[in-house]
């Protein structure tokens, strides 16, 4: 059984035995919660999620394109692939560069 994370998403149909699944592991989840769209997938269980939002210039006063790139957990019973809209919840560190989880494939 995926066991409640506190945030309305749907659980994964699947299970899974990783200790860093906010579901099926021993990961709390907290702080942000971000959408974006995988463009790697090429790490083990590892994603790369790309954010494109707008920053208002003042300046120039309109809106300038952004984008950010975020590496995320993704557990096997998720398993996101490239070209995937996901939602991702920020998370303790993981490792160096990794210190969100991917909730739900979109
Ligand atoms: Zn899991």
């Amino acid at each position: 059984m995926a066991k409640d994370i506190g945030i309305e998403v749907k659980p994964p149909k699947q299970e899974c035995n990783d200790e860093h699944c906010p579901f099926h592991g021993h990961l709390s989840v907290r702080g942000q919660m971000l959408e974006g769209v995988v463009v790697s997938d090429k790490m083990e269980k590892t994603v790369v999620v790309e954010r494109e939002y707008e920053l208002w210039v003042k300046k120039y006063e309109r809106y300038e394109k952004r984008r950010s790139r975020i590496h995320a957990h993704n557990p096997p019973c998720i398993g996101a692939k490239v070209g995937d809209r996901v939602l991702i919840m920020e998370c303790r560190p993981l490792s160096k560069t990794k210190s969100f989880v991917v909730v739900e494939v979109r």
